[in-house]
Protein backbone atom coordinates (compact mmCIF):
# COMPACT_ATOMS: atom_id res chain seq x y z
CA UNK A 1 0.00 0.00 0.00
CA UNK A 2 2.88 2.65 0.85
CA UNK A 3 3.73 1.74 -2.57
CA UNK A 4 0.62 3.02 -4.15
CA UNK A 5 0.31 6.09 -1.81
CA UNK A 6 4.03 6.96 -2.89
CA UNK A 7 2.85 6.84 -6.57
CA UNK A 8 -0.29 8.95 -5.89
CA UNK A 9 1.96 11.48 -4.29
CA UNK A 10 4.09 11.40 -7.18
CA UNK A 11 0.87 11.79 -9.60
CA UNK A 12 -0.39 14.41 -7.33
CA UNK A 13 2.90 16.53 -7.55
CA UNK A 14 2.82 16.14 -11.31
CA UNK A 15 -0.44 17.32 -11.81
CA UNK A 16 0.15 20.21 -9.25
CA UNK A 17 2.91 21.14 -11.74
CA UNK A 18 0.88 20.69 -15.03
CA UNK A 19 -1.76 23.11 -13.23
CA UNK A 20 1.04 25.45 -12.32
CA UNK A 21 1.83 25.69 -16.04
CA UNK A 22 -1.81 26.22 -17.02
CA UNK A 23 -2.35 29.11 -14.50
CA UNK A 24 0.99 30.98 -15.80
CA UNK A 25 -1.00 29.82 -19.36
CA UNK A 26 -3.60 31.97 -18.08
CA UNK A 27 -2.44 34.76 -16.26
CA UNK A 28 -0.74 36.05 -19.58
CA UNK A 29 -4.05 35.71 -21.24
CA UNK A 30 -5.66 37.59 -19.24
CA UNK A 31 -2.75 39.81 -19.12
CA UNK A 32 -3.73 40.77 -22.71
CA UNK A 33 -7.30 40.32 -22.68
CA UNK A 34 -7.06 43.24 -19.55
CA UNK A 35 -4.85 45.32 -21.58
CA UNK A 36 -7.36 44.72 -24.86
CA UNK A 37 -10.43 45.72 -23.26
CA UNK A 38 -8.88 48.77 -21.76
CA UNK A 39 -8.06 49.43 -25.20
CA UNK A 40 -11.74 48.75 -26.40
CA UNK A 41 -12.74 50.74 -23.32
CA UNK A 42 -10.93 53.60 -24.78
CA UNK A 43 -12.34 53.38 -27.95
CA UNK A 44 -15.97 53.25 -26.71
CA UNK A 45 -15.00 56.55 -25.29
CA UNK A 46 -14.11 58.37 -28.42
CA UNK A 47 -17.21 56.90 -30.11
CA UNK A 48 -19.54 58.37 -27.34
CA UNK A 49 -17.61 61.62 -27.34
CA UNK A 50 -17.42 61.61 -31.45
CA UNK A 51 -21.20 61.48 -31.03
CA UNK A 52 -21.90 64.04 -29.02
CA UNK A 53 -19.47 66.37 -30.85
CA UNK A 54 -21.71 65.82 -33.80
CA UNK A 55 -24.62 66.39 -32.20
CA UNK A 56 -22.89 70.11 -30.71
CA UNK A 57 -22.50 71.13 -34.00
CA UNK A 58 -25.71 70.05 -35.01
CA UNK A 59 -26.62 72.83 -32.34
CA UNK A 60 -24.22 74.93 -32.78
CA UNK A 61 -25.84 75.56 -37.06
CA UNK A 62 -29.66 75.52 -35.39
CA UNK A 63 -28.24 78.42 -32.96
CA UNK A 64 -26.61 80.37 -35.67
CA UNK A 65 -29.91 80.31 -37.99
CA UNK A 66 -31.64 81.45 -35.18
CA UNK A 67 -28.53 84.42 -34.78
CA UNK A 68 -28.84 84.81 -38.32
CA UNK A 69 -32.94 85.51 -37.92
CA UNK A 70 -32.94 87.79 -35.09
CA UNK A 71 -30.07 89.65 -36.62
CA UNK A 72 -32.17 89.92 -40.39
CA UNK A 73 -35.32 90.95 -38.48
CA UNK A 74 -33.31 93.42 -36.64
CA UNK A 75 -32.40 95.32 -39.55
CA UNK A 76 -35.65 94.75 -40.99
CA UNK A 77 -37.46 96.67 -38.11
CA UNK A 78 -34.88 99.34 -38.64
CA UNK A 79 -35.34 99.62 -42.14
CA UNK A 80 -39.36 100.11 -41.37
CA UNK A 81 -38.54 102.34 -38.97
CA UNK A 82 -38.28 105.51 -41.27
CA UNK A 83 -41.55 104.36 -42.59
CA UNK A 84 -43.80 104.43 -39.83
CA UNK A 85 -46.39 107.20 -39.18
CA UNK A 86 -47.35 107.09 -35.40
CA UNK A 87 -45.57 106.30 -32.40
CA UNK A 88 -48.07 103.32 -31.66
CA UNK A 89 -46.04 101.99 -34.43
CA UNK A 90 -42.94 102.92 -33.71
CA UNK A 91 -43.00 101.38 -30.07
CA UNK A 92 -44.13 98.40 -31.56
CA UNK A 93 -41.11 98.25 -34.04
CA UNK A 94 -39.12 98.99 -31.08
CA UNK A 95 -39.92 96.53 -28.48
CA UNK A 96 -39.56 93.95 -31.79
CA UNK A 97 -35.67 95.35 -32.30
CA UNK A 98 -35.38 94.91 -28.67
CA UNK A 99 -36.72 91.72 -28.45
CA UNK A 100 -34.61 90.50 -31.92
CA UNK A 101 -31.14 92.13 -30.23
CA UNK A 102 -31.88 90.18 -27.16
CA UNK A 103 -31.94 86.77 -29.01
CA UNK A 104 -29.05 87.99 -31.33
CA UNK A 105 -26.76 88.36 -28.09
CA UNK A 106 -28.38 85.05 -26.20
CA UNK A 107 -27.73 83.12 -29.54
CA UNK A 108 -24.03 84.58 -29.69
CA UNK A 109 -23.56 83.37 -25.96
CA UNK A 110 -24.92 79.76 -26.74
CA UNK A 111 -22.87 79.34 -29.84
CA UNK A 112 -19.63 80.28 -28.29
CA UNK A 113 -20.31 77.58 -25.53
CA UNK A 114 -20.99 74.75 -28.54
CA UNK A 115 -17.98 76.02 -29.55
CA UNK A 116 -15.91 75.73 -25.96
CA UNK A 117 -17.54 72.34 -25.76
CA UNK A 118 -16.60 70.89 -29.26
CA UNK A 119 -12.89 72.20 -28.66
CA UNK A 120 -13.11 70.52 -25.03
CA UNK A 121 -14.28 67.43 -26.46
CA UNK A 122 -11.93 67.65 -29.13
CA UNK A 123 -8.73 67.48 -26.88
CA UNK A 124 -10.63 64.94 -25.47
CA UNK A 125 -10.66 62.53 -28.26
CA UNK A 126 -7.42 63.52 -29.49
CA UNK A 127 -5.60 62.76 -26.35
CA UNK A 128 -7.63 58.58 -26.19
CA UNK A 129 -6.68 58.18 -29.71
CA UNK A 130 -3.10 59.02 -28.73
CA UNK A 131 -3.48 56.53 -25.72
CA UNK A 132 -4.71 53.79 -28.00
CA UNK A 133 -2.60 54.66 -30.34
CA UNK A 134 0.60 53.83 -28.12
CA UNK A 135 -1.42 50.75 -26.29
CA UNK A 136 -1.86 49.06 -28.99
CA UNK A 137 1.51 49.72 -30.55
CA UNK A 138 2.98 48.60 -26.87
CA UNK A 139 0.58 45.42 -27.15
CA UNK A 140 1.57 44.75 -30.87
CA UNK A 141 5.18 44.65 -30.10
CA UNK A 142 4.96 42.73 -26.68
CA UNK A 143 2.19 40.32 -28.23
CA UNK A 144 5.52 38.24 -29.79
CA UNK A 145 7.34 37.49 -26.26
CA UNK A 146 3.75 36.74 -24.82
CA UNK A 147 3.32 34.21 -27.48
CA UNK A 148 6.84 32.97 -27.06
CA UNK A 149 6.40 32.56 -23.13
CA UNK A 150 3.25 30.64 -23.60
CA UNK A 151 4.49 28.12 -26.04
CA UNK A 152 7.44 28.12 -23.78
CA UNK A 153 4.56 26.53 -21.15
CA UNK A 154 3.16 24.46 -23.33
CA UNK A 155 6.06 22.92 -24.25
CA UNK A 156 6.80 22.34 -20.45
CA UNK A 157 3.31 21.12 -20.20
CA UNK A 158 3.67 18.55 -22.57
CA UNK A 159 6.05 17.05 -21.57
CA UNK A 160 5.25 16.51 -18.22
CA UNK A 161 2.16 15.59 -19.34
CA UNK A 162 3.90 12.34 -20.57
CA UNK A 163 5.61 11.92 -17.39
CA UNK A 164 2.27 11.86 -16.05
CA UNK A 165 0.62 8.96 -18.24
CA UNK A 166 4.08 7.23 -17.55
CA UNK A 167 2.94 7.10 -13.72
CA UNK A 168 -0.80 7.11 -14.03
CA UNK A 169 -0.02 4.01 -16.26
CA UNK A 170 1.71 2.70 -13.01
CA UNK A 171 -0.89 3.00 -10.58
CA UNK A 172 -4.05 0.57 -10.02
CA UNK A 173 -7.41 1.13 -12.18
CA UNK A 174 -9.35 1.44 -9.36
CA UNK A 175 -6.60 4.28 -7.41
CA UNK A 176 -6.56 6.23 -10.51
CA UNK A 177 -10.35 6.95 -10.65
CA UNK A 178 -10.77 7.71 -7.61
CA UNK A 179 -7.27 10.06 -7.21
CA UNK A 180 -8.78 11.55 -11.05
CA UNK A 181 -12.18 12.05 -9.06
CA UNK A 182 -10.85 13.81 -6.07
CA UNK A 183 -8.52 15.66 -8.26
CA UNK A 184 -11.62 17.47 -10.44
CA UNK A 185 -14.04 17.69 -7.56
CA UNK A 186 -11.28 18.81 -4.69
CA UNK A 187 -9.48 21.88 -6.94
CA UNK A 188 -6.93 20.28 -8.38
CA UNK A 189 -5.68 18.89 -4.66
CA UNK A 190 -6.58 14.82 -4.41
CA UNK A 191 -3.61 14.09 -2.22
CA UNK A 192 -2.63 15.61 1.14
CA UNK A 193 0.15 15.66 3.87
CA UNK A 194 -1.35 16.04 7.55
CA UNK A 195 0.71 18.44 9.58
CA UNK A 196 0.20 18.77 13.33
CA UNK A 197 -2.94 16.14 12.56
CA UNK A 198 -4.50 18.79 10.60
CA UNK A 199 -5.55 17.74 7.04
CA UNK A 200 -3.64 19.96 4.64
CA UNK A 201 -6.32 19.97 1.95
CA UNK A 202 -9.27 21.43 4.42
CA UNK A 203 -7.15 22.14 7.86
CA UNK A 204 -9.52 20.18 9.93
CA UNK A 205 -7.83 18.16 12.67
CA UNK A 206 -8.01 14.48 12.23
CA UNK A 207 -9.15 11.83 15.02
CA UNK A 208 -5.80 10.76 16.98
CA UNK A 209 -6.51 6.93 15.81
CA UNK A 210 -6.53 8.65 12.29
CA UNK A 211 -3.12 10.02 12.09
CA UNK A 212 -2.43 7.10 13.58
CA UNK A 213 -3.38 4.78 10.50
CA UNK A 214 -2.17 7.53 8.00
CA UNK A 215 1.03 6.87 9.51
CA UNK A 216 0.86 3.33 9.13
CA UNK A 217 -0.31 3.88 5.50
CA UNK A 218 -1.51 0.03 5.40
CA UNK A 219 -4.55 0.90 3.59
CA UNK A 220 -6.07 3.89 1.97
CA UNK A 221 -7.32 7.00 4.68
CA UNK A 222 -9.29 9.65 3.44
CA UNK A 223 -10.33 12.73 5.18
CA UNK A 224 -13.46 12.29 7.05
CA UNK A 225 -14.36 16.22 5.97
CA UNK A 226 -13.03 16.62 2.49
CA UNK A 227 -12.32 12.75 1.48
CA UNK A 228 -9.02 13.61 -0.02
CA UNK A 229 -6.31 10.86 0.15
CA UNK A 230 -3.88 11.56 3.13
CA UNK A 231 -0.44 10.77 3.97
CA UNK A 232 2.06 11.41 6.54
CA UNK A 233 5.32 13.37 5.34
CA UNK A 234 7.77 10.85 6.68
CA UNK A 235 6.46 8.38 4.36
CA UNK A 236 7.01 10.34 1.49
CA UNK A 237 10.55 11.25 2.74
CA UNK A 238 11.72 8.19 3.67
CA UNK A 239 10.70 5.89 1.19
CA UNK A 240 11.27 8.31 -2.06
CA UNK A 241 14.52 7.94 -0.95
CA UNK A 242 15.02 4.48 -1.40
ZN1 LIG B 1 -9.50 17.30 4.55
Amino acid sequence: MKEEILKLIKLQEIDSEIAGFDNAIAKHRLAVTRREQAIAEKQESITHFKNKIELLNKKQSETKIEHEDAGARVKDRQNKMMQVQTSREHQALLKEIEENKRIAKETEERILQFIEQIEHLEQEVANLENLCTAEQQLLSEEAENVDQEISRLEDAKHSIIGQREVEAAALKDAYLKRYNMLLSKRDGLAVVAINDNVCQGCHMALPPQQVIEVRKAEKFNLCPTCQRILYYKEVEETEAGE
